[in-house]
């Protein structure tokens, strides 16, 4: 048995829920997980704002953990190894996305929390080529949130080209934005935060930034005009666009 946290209705409590995931399949993996992010997706599923959530839902898409058991065709992961997984844990393998490598487009990939039971328990089990494999230089316990949302935000520097000598701004300073400025400050490239609070302001700049912006002033977003190459947004709301 897995023991996890499950919800069992629209904006309910986490409590603790066994489930017997059966017998492993030949392409699966089971993972013992050692830590789990907390998403605003794992929020929005337990709330059902998306309208498709199975109850219980056990979330966490955000997996870090060893692999414990794998399945007769698994041969590139082995007991003991330190791996990921995030939103997707399976994929149909034989779609045009999947056999191009765009395997986050294949529309019958699985989702790790949409009818399938995630990583707020003990144990989670994935198909074998959606788990990753970490380095052992990687800090495992903040491991987690790179296989959400700091895979969000690190597609787009690679889908863009996004160059060392491009000026960067950052919109929206939060559980993905201040990936963003990591990735974006060792990237090589001059980071500018757009914050609206002062207290993100420092921390902005800790985490990697050259220079804040404050959002609310449109004197100072007027006086970055023309200024960059490139801006990603993090927030998911509606934004004065004009200015
Ligand atoms: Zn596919
Ligand atoms: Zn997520």
């Amino acid at each position: 048995m897995i023991k996890a946290y499950a919800v069992h209705e629209p904006k309910g409590e986490l409590k603790p829920f066994e489930y017997d995931p059966g017998l492993l399949g030949d392409n699966e993996v089971e993972i013992d997980v050692k830590h789990c992010g907390i998403c605003h997706s794992d929020l929005s599923m337990i709330d059902n704002e998306w309208g498709m959530t199975q109850y219980p839902l056990v979330p966490g898409h955000e997996v870090v953990g060893t692999i414990s058991s794998t399945g007769g065709n698994v041969s590139h992961l082995k007991i003991g190894d330190f791996v990921g997984l995030g939103w997707h844990s399976g994929y149909c393998m034989t779609c045009s996305a999947c056999l191009s490598g765009d395997h986050n487009l294949c529309s019958s990939a699985q989702s790790t929390i949409v009818a399938h039971h995630g990583g707020f328990a003990d144990k989670v089990r994935a198909n074998a080529v959606s788990v990753v494999k970490l380095p052992d230089s990687i800090d495992r316990e903040s491991a987690g949130p790179l296989f959400c949302g700091g895979i969000t935000v690190f597609n787009p520097l690679v889908q863009f080209d996004i160059k060392p000598t491009d000026k960067v701004g950052v919109i929206g300073i939060g559980g993905l934005g201040h990936m963003a400025l990591q990735f974006l400050n060792v990237w090589g490239c001059e980071v500018t935060a757009f914050t609206s609070s002062e207290k993100k302001k420092t921390e902005a700049l800790e985490l990697g930034a050259h220079h804040t912006l404050d959002s609310r002033e449109s004197s100072e977003i007027e006086a970055a005009s023309g200024q960059f190459d490139f801006i990603i947004s993090t927030v998911n709301v509606k934004l004065d666009w004009n200015t």
